[in-house]
């Protein structure tokens, strides 16, 4: 400050406005540790009276103190600097370094703008620089540009240097539940048995079940929780215990460190605003692809499974998802279909879903793809019950020869998990016991005088007791081991069973979801094609065999309505010489049947006739015939009498004396009339008035 003289490019103008002094400092272990940084900053004040400002028009600025200037956001007190600027109210800004104002050149570019624009001098330990003057405005440029070429170095240096210990394996960061990092800094298997135990069932339930969901299902099931070690803060490495969540598990399940590989960069977290713009709480983060992943170092440390295990665990889950865009087949679930999520489209390729039919007792298999993406037609669709049931016999004669074994495999994984069940138990049991007896030793050590402490204690004491009593209570709940492990009784007669496997296959108690899993242990895909009266069913074994079957088709609803061409063809050669009613008797009685699998009716006959354009005589056209005509136009008796409103014997009388045009088929039998309009008008009869009618009312 003593090298300092008053500059010739501060004017009266300049001394009559504010002189802002700016004090920053990146982090707040440097506010704390770096003192002798901030009372330097805060000297500015001093050189700014000593440079003439009157100590009333100095405004020291230190709402920033902790921040850094990589950018102006979250920066109010840098926001507040620029204000008083842009307002004219500033003669000068001061500041230890150009660095302390603006790490970020678009922020500094702003501000030696606004200040060149309000005639504002910007000062610093080494000189007053004026914004309006050319030079001076070329070396505060240069000087921003190299402030943010520091921090960008900076980073540079640090993050080579993390990682070049990421590529040894040396990077330290949070280890997973189960795993910890010993004395030497090694990642190690957690001493804790119990944490242990339970990371183990995870890997163990999906190798089992392969479905995250259904590990999730069986620790709720049997009241299991799940630990979670806390790192860093005050409770930094207590264990939480609580039920797994969905989430949970796909994380330990997908987690690279499980199978004893060193994996830095599975994440890939990148900012979402713009230097300078209010930052969003949180960057996106991204998975990134294993085959992508920058580190990878397999065998680094203990594993709770192998690598192998682990690629097959990611691809089993990558199976799993249901989107249905990409080659997904999905978890087998409990619905009826049994092709669900490994049946294909045999026309287009695409895979195809499940609909029910009917109450949802038979599945549908859809490939509608096209139509629910596009808004184009469905592809095609069958009914599901008869090729599942051709499916399942062709997979139960695959299976033949592998029966036992599958079986005798099946009771001891039964057997292994009732087991492992029962030792976490005992286990969380064991823990609730340690730790009741921890609280009770520390009440009891406490010194009776020192009642603060010991009521505190003998509380912590109780909860623990009241903990241990919910375990004990939890473990009653759960069921028995005995009736989890299957009795050799019960083996034998379960082994005789499995000889024939087709009666366990078909058993009410075999789940759908089991049947499902079973499938796709040997079928890859089943792809169907709909010919006109069967289905080609294509099924690809796992060993990339094929075999075709073929499926006769079920018939549509409309196909199953439809009127047998044979009735259709009876009905027109009827036709001629029929009215409808007679046709309907006569098919009765040929024993045909409707399409709706009833008797013939009058209707159901000139449906038909309508339907198929089989030619009525009636002259009142379809809507109105009462069915009294034949197909050539000739009546009945009874019609021709309605038509002329007279009796029936009129009718035969004037048949008879050949008045009407009349034929008859056999003697005795009934007469077919000919009524033309000509006959009509001349033989018909007024209608009567019905006179007792009108005095009724
Ligand atoms: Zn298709």
């Amino acid at each position: 400050m003593t090298t300092l003289t008053i500059s010739p490019k501060i004017r009266p103008d300049h001394l009559d406005r504010l002189a802002l002094i700016y004090v920053r400092q990146s982090t707040p272990l440097q506010v704390r540790e770096h003192t002798g940084s901030a009372a330097r900053q805060y000297d500015l004040a001093g050189r700014a009276r000593d440079l003439g400002w009157p100590t009333e028009r100095i405004q020291v600025i230190d709402q920033d103190q902790g921040r850094s200037g990589a950018s102006s956001a979250g920066r109010d007190g840098f926001q507040h600097l620029v204000a008083q600027v842009g307002l004219g109210r500033a003669g000068a800004v001061l500041s230890l370094e150009a660095s302390r104002l603006a790490r970020s050149c678009s922020d500094w570019y702003r501000l030696i703008e606004i200040c060149a624009l309000t005639n504002t001098l910007v000062i610093d330990e080494d000189g007053v620089y004026d914004p309006t003057v050319y030079s001076d405005r070329l070396l505060l440029g240069f000087l921003g540009t190299m402030s943010e070429a520091e921090l960008h170095w900076l980073r540079c240096r640090l993050l080579g240097g993390k990682l070049e210990k990421a590529r040894e394996g040396r990077l330290r960061f949070r280890p997973p539940t189960g795993l910890v990092h010993d004395a030497e800094g090694r990642i190690v298997f957690d001493p804790d048995e119990q944490v242990r135990h339970a990371v183990g069932l995870v890997f163990d339930l999906f190798e089992q079940s392969t479905s995250a969901l259904a590990v999730v299902r069986h620790f709720a099931a049997n009241h299991l929780s799940c630990p979670t070690r806390l790192w860093g803060g005050a409770r930094h490495a207590h264990l939480v215990w609580e039920p797994p969540s969905h989430n949970r598990v796909l994380a330990i399940l997908h987690n690279p460190a499980y199978a004893g590989a060193y994996v830095y960069g599975r994440t890939k977290t990148r900012s979402q605003s713009l230097p300078g713009e209010e930052p969003r709480i949180k960057g996106r983060t991204r998975r990134v692809r294993p085959e992508d992943w920058p580190f990878l170092i397999p065998g680094h440390h203990p594993g709770y499974i192998t690598w192998d295990q682990f690629q097959r665990n990611q691809r089993r889950l990558d199976e799993n998802r249901t989107s249905p865009a990409e080659d997904h087949r999905g978890a087998p679930r409990e619905g009826l279909a049994l092709l669900q999520g490994i049946v294909r489209c045999g026309r287009c390729g695409r895979p195809m879903t499940v609909r029910f039919l009917k109450d949802g007792s038979i599945p549908s298999y859809e490939c509608n793809s096209v139509h629910s993406r596009y808004a184009g037609a469905t592809c095609q669709s069958m009914r599901g019950d008869e090729i599942d049931a051709a499916v399942a016999r062709a997979f139960l004669e695959a299976m033949r020869p592998a029966q036992l074994e599958v079986s005798m495999a099946a009771f001891d994984r039964i057997a292994a998990r009732a087991r492992q069940l029962e030792r976490q138990w005992e286990l969380t049991l064991e823990r609730a016991g340690y730790e009741a007896e921890l609280a009770r030793r520390r009440f009891v050590a406490v010194d009776p005088e020192n009642r603060l402490v010991a009521r505190t204690l003998e509380r912590e004491w109780n909860d623990r007791l009241a903990e241990l009593e919910r375990m004990e209570r939890d473990a009653t709940l759960r069921p028995r081991l005995a009736n989890r492990l299957v009795d050799p009784e019960e083996r034998r007669r379960v082994l005789a069973l499995a000889q024939d496997l087709s009666k366990v296959w078909h058993a009410p108690t075999t789940l759908q979801t089991d049947r499902k899993q079973l499938l796709s242990y040997l079928i890859k895909d089943v792809t169907l094609s709909r010919e006109d009266t069967t289905i080609r069913v294509a099924i690809r074994w796992q060993t990339e065999a094929c075999t075709a079957l073929e499926v006769p088709r079920a018939r549509r609803v409309y196909e199953m309505r439809r009127t047998d061409p044979m009735v259709v063809a009876r009905v027109r050669a009827l036709a001629s010489e029929h009215t409808d009613r007679q046709i309907a008797a006569l098919l009765d009685q040929e024993g045909l049947r409707s399409g709706t699998e009833g008797r013939f009716t009058t209707e159901k006959v000139q449906w038909i006739r309508y339907k198929h354009s089989i030619k009525s005589g009636c002259p009142d056209g379809p809507a109105a015939c009462r069915g009294g005509y034949r197909g050539d136009g000739r009546c009945s008796v009874q019609e021709a009498a309605r038509q002329l409103n007279v009796n029936i014997s009129t009718i035969a009388a004037w048949c008879r004396a050949g008045r009407l045009d009349s034929i008859q088929a056999v003697p005795h039998g009934p007469r077919w009339i000919r009524l033309t309009p000509e006959v009509i008008a001349e033989l018909r009869r007024p209608v009567r008035r019905h006179w007792s009618r009108r005095c009724g009312a």
